[in-house]
Protein backbone atom coordinates (compact mmCIF):
# COMPACT_ATOMS: atom_id res chain seq x y z
CA UNK A 1 0.00 0.00 0.00
CA UNK A 2 1.27 3.27 -0.66
CA UNK A 3 0.76 6.41 1.24
CA UNK A 4 -0.46 8.13 -1.67
CA UNK A 5 -3.27 5.62 -2.33
CA UNK A 6 -4.73 5.86 0.99
CA UNK A 7 -7.96 8.01 1.34
CA UNK A 8 -9.93 8.50 4.43
CA UNK A 9 -9.23 6.36 7.38
CA UNK A 10 -7.67 3.47 5.38
CA UNK A 11 -4.45 3.17 7.31
CA UNK A 12 -6.55 3.39 10.55
CA UNK A 13 -8.35 0.45 9.51
CA UNK A 14 -5.46 -1.35 8.38
CA UNK A 15 -4.19 -0.69 12.18
CA UNK A 16 -7.56 -1.48 13.91
CA UNK A 17 -7.77 -4.95 11.86
CA UNK A 18 -4.33 -5.93 12.95
CA UNK A 19 -5.08 -4.21 16.55
CA UNK A 20 -8.40 -7.11 16.69
CA UNK A 21 -6.45 -10.14 15.59
CA UNK A 22 -3.95 -9.36 18.40
CA UNK A 23 -6.70 -8.82 21.18
CA UNK A 24 -8.48 -11.81 19.86
CA UNK A 25 -5.16 -14.34 19.79
CA UNK A 26 -3.76 -13.33 22.87
CA UNK A 27 -6.34 -11.79 25.06
CA UNK A 28 -9.36 -12.98 26.89
CA UNK A 29 -11.09 -9.80 26.92
CA UNK A 30 -11.55 -5.70 25.09
CA UNK A 31 -11.53 -4.92 29.14
CA UNK A 32 -8.15 -6.84 29.48
CA UNK A 33 -6.82 -5.53 26.31
CA UNK A 34 -7.73 -1.44 26.79
CA UNK A 35 -6.17 -1.33 29.93
CA UNK A 36 -2.39 -1.55 27.97
CA UNK A 37 -3.31 1.63 27.05
CA UNK A 38 -5.30 2.89 29.26
CA UNK A 39 -8.43 2.85 27.16
CA UNK A 40 -12.21 1.58 28.79
CA UNK A 41 -13.79 -1.95 27.16
CA UNK A 42 -16.72 0.22 25.45
CA UNK A 43 -13.95 2.34 23.57
CA UNK A 44 -12.44 -0.75 21.98
CA UNK A 45 -15.86 -2.19 21.51
CA UNK A 46 -16.45 0.43 19.33
CA UNK A 47 -13.41 0.66 17.82
CA UNK A 48 -14.06 -3.06 17.16
CA UNK A 49 -17.28 -2.21 15.66
CA UNK A 50 -17.01 0.79 13.77
CA UNK A 51 -15.41 1.72 10.65
CA UNK A 52 -15.21 5.48 11.08
CA UNK A 53 -12.59 5.67 13.89
CA UNK A 54 -9.42 7.13 13.86
CA UNK A 55 -6.37 6.27 15.30
CA UNK A 56 -4.54 9.12 16.12
CA UNK A 57 -0.49 9.02 16.44
CA UNK A 58 -0.94 9.78 20.07
CA UNK A 59 -2.79 6.68 20.17
CA UNK A 60 -0.46 4.52 18.14
CA UNK A 61 2.73 5.55 20.13
CA UNK A 62 0.92 4.49 23.40
CA UNK A 63 0.11 1.12 21.80
CA UNK A 64 3.73 0.61 19.99
CA UNK A 65 4.78 1.47 23.80
CA UNK A 66 2.61 -1.34 25.69
CA UNK A 67 3.67 -3.93 23.22
CA UNK A 68 6.84 -2.63 22.74
CA UNK A 69 7.28 -2.52 19.01
CA UNK A 70 7.57 -0.07 16.43
CA UNK A 71 4.11 1.16 15.72
CA UNK A 72 4.36 1.99 12.63
CA UNK A 73 4.65 -1.82 11.98
CA UNK A 74 0.82 -1.91 12.93
CA UNK A 75 0.03 -0.34 9.71
CA UNK A 76 1.22 -3.07 7.94
CA UNK A 77 0.78 -6.62 7.61
CA UNK A 78 1.34 -8.37 10.69
CA UNK A 79 3.56 -11.47 10.91
CA UNK A 80 1.26 -14.57 10.45
CA UNK A 81 3.12 -16.63 13.46
CA UNK A 82 3.58 -14.32 15.95
CA UNK A 83 1.10 -11.36 15.25
CA UNK A 84 4.30 -8.81 16.41
CA UNK A 85 3.97 -10.17 20.08
CA UNK A 86 6.19 -13.39 20.43
CA UNK A 87 5.20 -14.75 23.88
CA UNK A 88 7.31 -13.44 26.40
CA UNK A 89 11.02 -14.38 26.26
CA UNK A 90 10.62 -16.13 23.00
CA UNK A 91 11.82 -15.16 20.07
CA UNK A 92 9.90 -14.91 16.58
CA UNK A 93 11.80 -17.43 14.07
CA UNK A 94 10.13 -15.76 11.17
CA UNK A 95 10.55 -12.35 11.83
CA UNK A 96 12.84 -12.01 14.70
CA UNK A 97 10.96 -10.37 17.34
CA UNK A 98 11.72 -10.64 20.50
CA UNK A 99 8.65 -11.07 23.22
CA UNK A 100 8.34 -8.85 26.56
CA UNK A 101 4.65 -8.48 26.93
ZN1 LIG B 1 6.98 -13.04 13.91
Amino acid sequence: MSMSRIHGNQLSQVVIANLIQIRKSRFQTQTEFGKLFGVPRQIVANYERSSNYYISVDMLHAIGEAFSINPWDLTGELCPLCLFVPPPGFTCNKCGRFGTL
